[in-house]
């Protein structure tokens, strides 16, 4: 895309006289042969794109008329000779809606009675606000975020300006701290260490007895009650192993539960897990008119 001011040298304020030669600024002359038209799309509005990517709806143009040719575009309308930018987003009806289709004006022609003819091709910057890649919010390798190709607030202002629809995609947990990626595992209530272990009892059946597996070892391969001295207790009949409360290695703290805790990949901030931060996930829509549709002749 460029700024207004590039194109100048491309404006002709030539009668559009198809087959006639006009001569720009230097060297180059465009040729105005007559071409044939692929599709046409009446009641077309134009909206331009600011070089941040926001809409110019104080430029906005409706009733415009969007011719599509072999290799370029032509946009007639009544409205400002110049918009700000060459890159325009163009709204053609299409069934019930509005197709979006990104135009790059290349020059500006005005015919008599203010009507304003613009040639152009199909894409240019305008395109990168209708690519699903740029609407959709993705994981980036460089900050570990989820992100969309422009600032929401930028595509909220094409919703609003009716040509991009928003659509709702996931839910996720971020880092309350930067908003990155966090790990998740099940650790350490106390301290959020993943160093823990359970300890390994044994259930006494004949005096209730529960203690550290350890406590009953009476030789080898014997095992004997520590409180009721009981003596050769077999496994099934005599006793149960259970499963004790978790340990941290870490802090010496103890719980029968271990609790989920985050690690972020960014900033490396340990934090309970029930604290991670929940984004929305939001996505954009762009109806976009069907390239192959432009292309082919009706
Ligand atoms: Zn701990
Ligand atoms: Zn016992
Ligand atoms: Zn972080």
């Amino acid at each position: 895309m460029r700024l207004y001011d590039d194109v100048i040298d491309g404006i002709l304020d030539v009668p559009a006289t198809d087959g006639a030669t006009a001569a720009l600024a230097g060297n180059a002359t465009i040729h105005l042969a007559p071409r044939r038209a692929l599709h046409r799309y009446e009641g077309a509005t134009v909206l331009p794109v600011a070089p941040d990517g926001t809409p110019v709806e104080s430029q906005r143009v409706t009733g415009a008329a969007l011719t599509v040719y072999e290799g370029g575009v032509t946009l007639e309308y009544t409205g400002p000779r110049n918009f700000l930018t060459s890159a325009l987003i163009v709204l053609v009806p299409a069934g019930e809606q509005f197709a979006a289709v990104a135009v790059e004006v290349n020059a500006v022609r005005r015919r008599s009675g203010g009507l304003v003819t613009a040639d152009g091709t199909l894409g240019g910057f305008a395109d990168e606000l209708l690519q699903p890649e740029r609407l959709t919010p993705t994981l980036r390798p460089e900050t570990l975020r989820f992100e969309l190709g422009f600032p929401a607030e930028t595509l909220d202002r094409w919703v609003r300006a009716g040509v991009l629809r928003p659509v709702w995609l996931d839910r996720v947990q971020v880092c309350p701290r930067c908003r990155a990626l966090p790990t998740f595992r099940q650790g350490c209530k106390s301290c959020g260490s993943a160093r823990v272990g359970n300890d390994r009892l044994i259930h006494h059946f004949a005096c209730a007895h529960v203690g550290q597996a350890r406590d009953f070892a009476a030789g080898p391969n014997d095992l004997a009650c520590p409180k009721c001295r009981a003596r050769h207790l077999v496994v099934g009949a005599d006793f149960e192993y259970v499963v004790g409360p978790y340990r941290c290695h870490d802090c010496h703290w103890s719980d029968t539960e271990l609790s989920p805790v985050g690690h972020c990949l960014r900033c490396s901030l340990r934090f309970p897990g029930e604290q991670a931060h929940e984004i929305e996930l939001k996505g954009y829509h762009a109806h976009r008119l069907d390239a192959l549709a432009v292309r082919q002749a009706p």
